[in-house]
């Protein structure tokens, strides 16, 4: 079964608490409804997510009743693919055929997708739930999922055992809300990694070791 009972262990205090709508507001955290945050990890789990490379948007529910539905994991997991992989693959790039060949990687790993990680799923489903709960009318957008070794070697500053590459990271970028505000939810979550690379205006989450950094 999967690991899911990190995150659930991790948040055993009530979601979006007041910490987490401060966060939001910056401030005054009065209208809250804390009976909201109850069972938030019994409720069904869901993601609203969109792809700018591809145009490609998912809001679905991917949990349900104490399990995943696998339908919804697929297809949000197709949505977080390796697109640049993709791309390589539909040229029949020189490079998978090099790979191929000199044994860096094998005929099962020429495919621009892998289930994702379900751990990064709850962490985007808490991002959507918190922008949800904010009234932030917008998907959450993926400027990276899943990133093949392959398109991960050509990645300027990836490291060379990133999360991405094991379906357990996202680049994310929330539409009106700052880069800074979304790493701190990501850090108030303490769901794994949170990088926040301000210049380039989005926000690294993975679901490893809890850790934080900035760049
Ligand atoms: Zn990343």
């Amino acid at each position: 079964m999967l690991k899911r009972t990190f995150l659930t262990a991790s948040l055993a205090t009530p979601f979006l608490n007041l910490k987490a709508q401060t966060i939001f507001n910056g401030g005054d955290a009065s209208d809250l409804e804390t009976s909201r945050s109850q069972g938030f990890w019994e409720r069904p789990r869901w993601v609203w997510l969109k792809r700018p490379a591809t145009g490609e948007v998912i809001k679905k529910v991917y949990w349900q009743d104490g399990q995943l539905i696998e339908q919804a994991y697929s297809d949000i997991s197709w949505l977080l693919r390796d697109v640049r992989f993709e791309r390589m693959m539909a040229l029949k790039s020189p490079i998978i055929r090099t790979a191929l060949n000199n044994g860096v990687i094998d005929s099962h790993q020429v495919t621009p997708w892998i289930a994702m990680d379900a751990i990064l799923l709850d962490i985007l489903y808490a991002y959507s739930a918190w922008l949800d709960f904010n009234k932030v009318q917008s998907p959450i957008l993926i400027t990276s999922g899943f990133r093949h070794l392959l398109t991960n070697a050509l990645t300027e500053g990836a490291a060379r055992n990133s999360e991405h590459t094991k379906g357990g990271a996202a680049d994310i970028v929330i539409p009106n809300v700052s880069p800074m505000k979304s790493a701190a939810f990501g850090r108030f979550l303490a769901g794994g990694g949170v990088g926040l690379y301000a210049s380039r205006n989005f926000v690294h989450v993975d679901k490893g070791r809890v850790r934080t950094w900035s760049l």
